[in-house]
């Protein structure tokens, strides 16, 4: 018998930043650690991770982080996490070996954290509770739903997952696994939301293949194809469907390209020897426009329809694109990058490419529909269910879906971040306990193709210094909580540095206290004010131009 708590720190009410908290008596079990981006499209420099100061809090009773999948808005905060407190992290072996990957980008050892590689076969001990897994099907290798099983019966996390029947195993569900689980009795299931108003969706990519097929037998010059780097299923039909037509394959994506890697040495992707070609930067005798070349262009959001557009502006040095190439668009936009995917086919359409656009209703999804809710749902057979993952809509169309599937109204429970949902000796009852939450906003280094943007940053931060900006603030209710804290790095100057903190924190409480006053703020636009206004004092009061910084959180009381 014991007392639970269940609670959000990211991912409810919201597109990302998955961060979910189990606690059993005393101890506490995260589930997942993610990123999101920001709305508007802001060519990879920011990124928002949870607020997790109650975790810092309360991190001698944290038991482990355990990780669903590879994608960043599971598993991209963990670095800043690990950097807070030293806690173990369980993830399968690719999901472990991208988040190595992760880690090093960040200057981080690997061998400084304790990071287990798990699969289906796993049963880990924590006291008398027990962590398992089992596999499921997700648009990248090795994806799986974790089950924390107590007295009162298993507490299922199911984010992104569906049913589809696939052929390569290692994108399978482990069926017997999940009966398993079931056969314990299931207390409460969070699945996830986001796919639930997909209606109607296909779940195959026949209309893919049969189209890339198409295209690449009726070409007989270069074919450039648009991807996103989470889709590992999907590059690797496209190499299939290019070998199967003879051609050669370039990948090109910063980030894409670490992560082919890791799936090539893993084994999870296979490319004929000699088939994958290093394109070389363009110059008099290099061009990199051979007739047989199938050049893949990968990133996360935005960035493979950056790549496009800087492709057709010859500004890129690996590609430029002319009327004789054949473009396929693979990168049905996300929330968020719809204006940018809009803009990219006018670019191309006018640099006279010949374009193949497919679109969402081409390719499957690969979260899970009604369908597949509900199939989960009958297999697990949970007293209560929490809906998870999506903003409020889809948690609420969940909740119509299970309704639907005769689950009791009164034990559904639909939550926000921070709201804490209660279970001793396993009934539930609603809490008045709320957990501080909030969007930590970073600068993004994790993300996208900028490497000449951060040369340029680092070759300016040997020279000029750095300038870290500190600010907690309460939005909603207009006040500043502490700070500005200002640090600073390799700042030399000839004046008293305190003077000149003094100045800046000043100048950045003004900038900030005049966005507090408006209804609603707009971070990116105060992030920027701040760096452009404190950089010009500096520039004013010591002649250095250094990197600014400014970490801006607001945190909900
Ligand atoms: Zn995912």
């Amino acid at each position: 018998m014991s007392k639970i708590k269940i609670f959000a720190l990211g991912g409810l009410g919201e597109n990302g930043k998955n961060m979910f908290v189990v606690e059993v008596d005393k101890r506490i079990f995260i589930l997942d650690a993610g990123i999101k981006y920001p709305s508007v499209d802001l060519y990879g420099i920011d990124a928002v991770i949870p607020d997790f100061t109650y975790l810092i809090e309360n991190k001698d009773r944290v038991q482990g982080i355990f990780l669903s999948h590879g994608h960043e808005d599971h598993i991209g905060a963990v670095p800043e996490v690990l950097k807070q407190m030293n806690v173990g992290v369980f993830g399968t072996h690719f999901t472990i070996s991208i988040l190595e990957d992760l880690l090093q980008e960040e200057g981080m050892k690997v061998a400084d954290h304790r990071l287990y590689r798990i699969n289906d076969d796993k049963e880990l001990k924590f006291g008398n509770i027990n962590v398992v897994f089992y596999n499921v099907s997700h648009s990248i290798p090795e994806s799986i739903n974790i089950a924390i099983k107590t007295e009162d019966g298993a507490i299922v996390y199911a984010p992104d997952f569906n049913f589809n029947v696939r052929q390569d195993d290692r994108y399978r569900t482990s069926f017997h696994k999940i009966n398993e689980v079931a056969s314990g009795g299931v207390l409460a299931l969070l699945s996830e939301s986001i796919g639930t108003s997909n209606i109607n969706r296909i779940n195959n990519d026949y209309a893919m293949t049969y189209t890339i097929n198409e295209v690449l037998q009726t070409s007989e010059k270069r074919i450039i194809f648009s991807t996103f780097s989470s889709d590992l299923d999907r590059i690797q039909r496209i190499i299939n469907i290019a070998v199967e037509n003879n051609r050669r394959i370039a990948i090109i994506g910063r980030k894409a390209q670490k992560i082919v890697n890791i799936a090539i040495n893993s084994g999870y992707l296979k490319i004929p020897n000699g088939k994958l070609v290093n394109l070389k930067f363009i110059d008099d005798k290099n061009t990199n426009d051979d007739d047989d070349l199938v050049v893949i262009v990968t990133g996360t959001r935005h960035e493979p329809f950056y790549m496009l557009q800087r492709m057709c502006r010859k500004q890129d040095r690996l590609i430029e694109i002319n009327e004789n190439d054949q473009v396929v668009m693979v990168t049905p936009p996300v929330p968020g990058t719809e204006r940018m995917a809009a803009k990219t086919l006018d670019v191309l359409y006018k640099r006279g490419a010949i374009v193949t656009n497919i679109t969402k209703d081409m390719l499957r999804s690969s979260h899970a529909d009604a369908n597949d809710l509900k199939m989960l749902y009958s297999m697990l057979k949970p007293k209560y269910l929490i809906p998870v993952i999506g903003e409020y809509r889809h948690q609420y169309q969940q909740k119509k879906v299970a309704i639907s599937a005769g689950f009791p109204k009164e034990k559904i429970i639909l939550m926000d971040n921070g709201d804490v949902a209660e279970f001793e000796n396993g009934a539930y009852r609603t809490s008045k306990d709320k957990v501080s939450t909030g969007d930590v906003l970073i600068d993004g280094l994790l993300v996208g193709d900028i490497n000449e943007v951060v040369l340029y940053d680092r070759g300016m931060l040997a020279q000029e210094g750095l300038v870290l900006i500190n600010v907690v603030i309460d939005a909603r209710n207009h006040k500043i909580l502490s700070g500005p804290k200002i640090v600073t790095k390799g700042l030399i100057i000839s004046d008293s540095l305190e003077e000149v903190t003094d100045k800046v924190a000043n100048e950045t409480e003004k900038i900030v206290k005049s966005y507090l006053k408006k209804k609603y703020i707009d971070w990116n636009s105060l992030k920027n004010d701040v760096r452009e206004k404190v950089l010009k004092l500096l520039r004013k009061l010591t002649k250095k131009r250094p990197i600014i910084i400014p970490t801006i959180i607001d945190v909900e009381i």
